[in-house]
């Protein structure tokens, strides 16, 4: 944090002589608000809202989380961690100490078992590298960039989780560190209770320093987009939840609706217009329906067509996510069945008859993400048919007018909204307090016990907090 931030806050003073002690014990960087490094260390992929805290520790491996961790509860401070940061906003935390596990990567792969170790700020990228010539792939998202272990443990909604679930399901171990400073070696055999709550309550009961995952014999996808000029868009999106309800397990896709913003760096015909772009990653043994499948979303003239197949290491060029660190402002909701009624909601509340510039999207869910686990986890509303997000850039409308609009749409599409929401999409202003909606009531009821257990004072709060159950009364937490 530069001295000229108008916003400083007033970190609580820590004794210098304990952080250069602490320092002693750490292989990597032991930083305070007042030295050089310190926003760069706390910096991550959100820039909207970014932790502030009183000390940030840059580990390097398992020894220096438990230093931190340990230190943390010797001086009564929260502790947050940080992977890429792309989940920062409404939840980034103020004061305690950060860990940021950017330095602590690598991949062990396991070809007997077919699974991967995964250290805790390994990204995505690198195990769909490490995989690939064994013939597997992890179940990686949208973005190869984002980080293995946050993603995983809010459940990882991925390009092949129609057909396989959430990867919080393929997760065999995991090595925490826990509000006592100890390591454990968490499996469904050692430790029953906190490995189910780990795999869908992810940072509330510890630091996590490396996961085992289960790899899936993937190759090739059969994949890309599909754009539409904004003027067909309700055709495009009524053909393409009508579709939806038609195509197999092995078929993820999404449908968004974009404006472009009204800047030279795009050719002159898209300028300040809407678009709307349908994703497909198709996942099957053997790809040659594949054209067939999308046939009727091709009989809508696309303007823009790049489907085809593609190696699993290029499935990032599926969504082609921008790579650079940005303000953004987003909300979500997770929907039933959809039908035209709610579609027209939609497109009403969107540009060009928004307040502010918006991209809104949908992606189908369904397929095994409905289903159990094999080995029963805490991540919730596995019923839900689609995933609504709405995201707008900082940069081109002001905060005030984002959250009243993004507000509208929300509420206009309760009607369909099944209540509950995806951790890893609960990024905006209510995040904090929408945590319970991420699981099934009885499961947010015994994430609280589970807590109480292994987190009983809160340290790890910085985050979508679940408290600790009241030991005298477990209903109170
Ligand atoms: C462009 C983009 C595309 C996305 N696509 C998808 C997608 O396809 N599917 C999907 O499911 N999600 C997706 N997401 C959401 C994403 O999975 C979450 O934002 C996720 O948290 C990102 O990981 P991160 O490293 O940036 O997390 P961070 O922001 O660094 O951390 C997120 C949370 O995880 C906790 N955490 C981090 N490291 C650890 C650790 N070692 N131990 C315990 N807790 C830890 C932190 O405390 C924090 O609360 C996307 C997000 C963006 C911005």
């Amino acid at each position: 944090m530069s001295s000229s931030d108008p916003q400083r806050f007033q970190p609580v003073g820590i004794d210098p002589a304990e952080v250069k002690a602490l320092a002693k014990r750490v292989r990597g960087p032991v930083l305070t608000p007042e030295d050089e490094g310190y926003d760069t260390e706390r910096a991550g992929y959100q820039l909207a809202r970014q932790h502030r805290p009183d000390l940030v520790v840059g580990a390097t491996g398992t020894a220096d989380v438990r230093a931190a961790v340990e230190f943390a509860r010797s001086h009564a401070l929260p502790v947050a961690v940080q992977g890429t940061g792309h989940a920062s906003a409404g939840i980034a935390g103020e004061g305690g100490v950060l860990i940021n596990t950017t330095r602590m990567t690598g991949v062990r792969l396991n070809l007997e078992a077919n699974t991967a170790w995964v250290a805790a700020g390994t990204r995505w990228d690198e195990v769909i590298h490490e995989a690939a010539p064994a013939g597997l792939a992890p179940l990686s998202g949208s973005y190869p960039g984002l980080a293995v272990v946050p993603y995983t443990l809010a459940g990882g909604l991925s390009l092949l989780s129609r057909r396989y679930g959430y990867a919080a399901d393929h997760v065999r171990s995991i090595d925490v560190v826990t509000a006592d400073g100890r390591l454990r070696h968490v499996t469904e055999e050692s430790c029953p209770d906190l490995f189910w709550a780990l795999r869908g309550g992810r940072d509330n009961f510890g630091v996590v320093t490396g996961i085992e995952i289960g790899l899936v014999p993937i190759t090739t996808l059969y994949g890309g987009s599909l754009q539409f000029p904004g003027e067909s868009a309700a055709e495009v999106f009524d053909t393409y939840l009508r579709w939806t309800a038609t195509v197999p397990d092995e078929m993820s896709s999404s449908i968004m609706q974009m404006s472009y913003p009204d800047i030279p760096a795009f050719p002159e015909a898209l300028r300040g217009r809407q678009a709307v772009n349908i994703r497909i990653a198709y996942a099957a043994d053997t790809l040659d329906d594949a054209e067939g499948l999308v046939e009727p979303l091709r009989a809508l003239g696309p303007t823009s067509d790049t489907l085809g197949q593609l190696p699993y290491t290029e499935a990032g060029s599926i969504y082609a996510d921008p790579p650079s660190p940005g303000f953004i402002e987003a909300g979500t909701a997770l929907l039933g069945a959809l039908d035209t009624t709610a579609v027209r909601t939609l497109l009403d509340l969107a540009p060009p008859h928004a307040p502010v510039p918006h991209i809104f999207e949908l992606r189908h869910l369904g397929g095994r993400l409905a289903l159990p686990p094999a080995v029963a986890n805490a991540v919730g509303n596995r019923d839900a048919r689609y995933l609504l997000n709405v995201v707008s850039r900082l940069e081109r409308a002001d905060i005030t007018e984002i959250r009243p609009a993004h507000k509208r749409m929300l509420e206009a599409l309760a009607p369909w909204s099944t209540g509950g929401r995806l951790l890893n999409f609960m990024n905006g202003e209510d995040a904090a307090k929408e945590v319970r909606s991420a699981y099934e009531p009885k499961d947010y009821q015994r994430l609280t016990e589970i807590k109480a257990v292994y987190d009983p004072d809160n340290t790890f709060r910085l985050n979508h907090n679940i408290p600790p159950a009241d030991p005298r009364n477990p209903r109170l937490a």
